[in-house]
């Protein structure tokens, strides 16, 4: 056979439900055709779909920022200040968070997304009482933030072991891990790129700590900061041989480097063809994992809507905050009503979903779509950071 025809095999294997090795998925990904990639991916994401391979998901979450202070240093990172920088730090207060929890529910917001700094006096009790306070008066937000390298670094903090910590902020009312900062999990493009923070193999180690408890996790990966296409795929593989054993991994949503304000200058941002391959190969190759995202907010909404064609199945959130890749250079914001167009366009019924992926509204008729452009993504960190109440929501606001 030529190598085309060994590609195609592989292909054809894939679509039809088959498991490709890494060397297969490698080989997909530096040589196999686009347009092939796309269509094996899209077989797949509807035979997994099967009578609601029509739709396609987004889900309306509020990013909370709550510290910017962090000790972990990552090289591609604009958000962070130093716990000596007192100019630059900020932590937000319980009340700060708790009013923005209120909002998030006011415009229709399922999901909180709790991220930060490591901050140095943060333990697993800063996360048991905001949490606990969260839900006390917001028990209909569901509380999927955080990771692993949180929970290393509040264990750490707290003299506690990682499964001590999970449990504690478990109980709390955390519901499910947003599995950032697993960045690249092989060591070598990890070490270059965040030197400080624990090993991929800890990452993935405290994941299934986490699954085996009974707190499931999306998973993650950062694209484009001088990694080699081998270790793009040496990710993929390590996360697939996880959830072979935990089974708890919802989702896997790669995403790219956004390279300003950061100490990383001068590297390559992947390109969109890159981003679209990976979210074909990924699909063909995490056979194991229901959900893979496309994410406009870094790569562009034209560029999130072809994933869909490349075996996402999911746009991800309407942010009503995001100040961490916006820090780092991402501009593309958008409002709810954008985000259905888009995933209209693309041939696609929107639906507004839950964390846990199930359809809470399905836009199918476009003259019942729902008419609030408050929803947007995103708020600039500047906005923020000013301190006043969201003028970019009032701004838009049609009310
Ligand atoms: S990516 Fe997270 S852990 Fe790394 S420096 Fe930024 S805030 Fe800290």
């Amino acid at each position: 056979m030529t190598d085309q025809a060994v590609l195609q095999s592989v292909l054809d294997r894939a679509a039809a439900g088959g498991r490709i090795t890494k060397e297969e998925a490698l080989d997909l990904y530096r040589h196999a055709p686009l347009h092939a990639l796309g269509q094996a991916a899209d077989a797949v994401r509807r035979r997994r779909y099967a009578g609601t391979e029509h739709i396609a998901t987004y889900i309306i979450e509020r990013n909370i920022n709550y510290t910017n202070v962090c000790v972990t240093a990552c090289k591609f990172c604009a958000f962070y200040a130093a716990p000596k920088d007192a100019k630059k730090g900020w932590s937000r207060d319980l009340d700060d968070i708790l009013r923005r929890c209120a909002e998030t529910v006011e415009l229709g917001g399922t999901q909180i997304m709790f991220q930060g700094g490591h901050h140095p006096d943060y333990g697993v009790e800063y996360y048991e009482h905001h949490f606990s306070a969260i839900k006390k008066d917001f028990p209909q937000l569901v509380i999927h933030s955080l990771g692993a390298s949180e929970v290393e670094h509040m264990a750490r903090i707290s003299g506690v072991s990682a499964e001590e910590a999970i449990q504690r902020i478990h109980a709390a009312g955390l519901d499910s891990f947003a599995g950032a900062g697993a960045e690249l999990l092989p060591e070598r493009p990890r070490t270059a790129i965040a030197p400080l923070k624990e090993s991929g193999e800890r990452w993935l180690e405290i994941m299934e700590i986490a699954h085996k408890l009974g707190v499931e996790s999306t998973s993650t990966m950062l694209m484009g900061t001088g990694e080699t296409n081998a270790e793009r795929i040496e990710h993929i593989a390590m996360i697939r041989d996880t959830q072979d054993r935990t089974g708890g991994f919802r989702a896997f949503i790669p995403y790219t480097y956004q390279p300003e304000n950061n100490r990383l200058k001068g590297r390559t941002q992947a390109t969109i063809f890159e981003y679209l391959r990976m979210i074909a190969i990924a699909r063909l190759f995490l056979d194991n994992i229901a959900h893979i995202q496309g994410s406009w907010l870094t790569v562009g909404k034209e560029a999130g809507q072809l994933s869909l064609h490349y075996g996402a199945d999911d746009l991800g959130s309407i942010m009503l905050e995001e100040n961490v890749v916006s820090s780092a250079g991402a501009k593309h914001r958008s409002n709810r009503q954008e985000i259905i167009d888009l995933i209209r366009k693309a041939g696609r019924t929107p639906a507004q979903r839950a964390t846990t992926y199930e359809h809470l509204l399905v836009h199918d008729d476009p003259a019942n779509d729902p008419v609030d452009e408050r929803v947007v993504s995103h708020i600039s960190s500047t906005a923020i950071e000013g301190g006043t109440a969201h003028p970019e929501l009032k701004l838009i606001s049609t009310n």
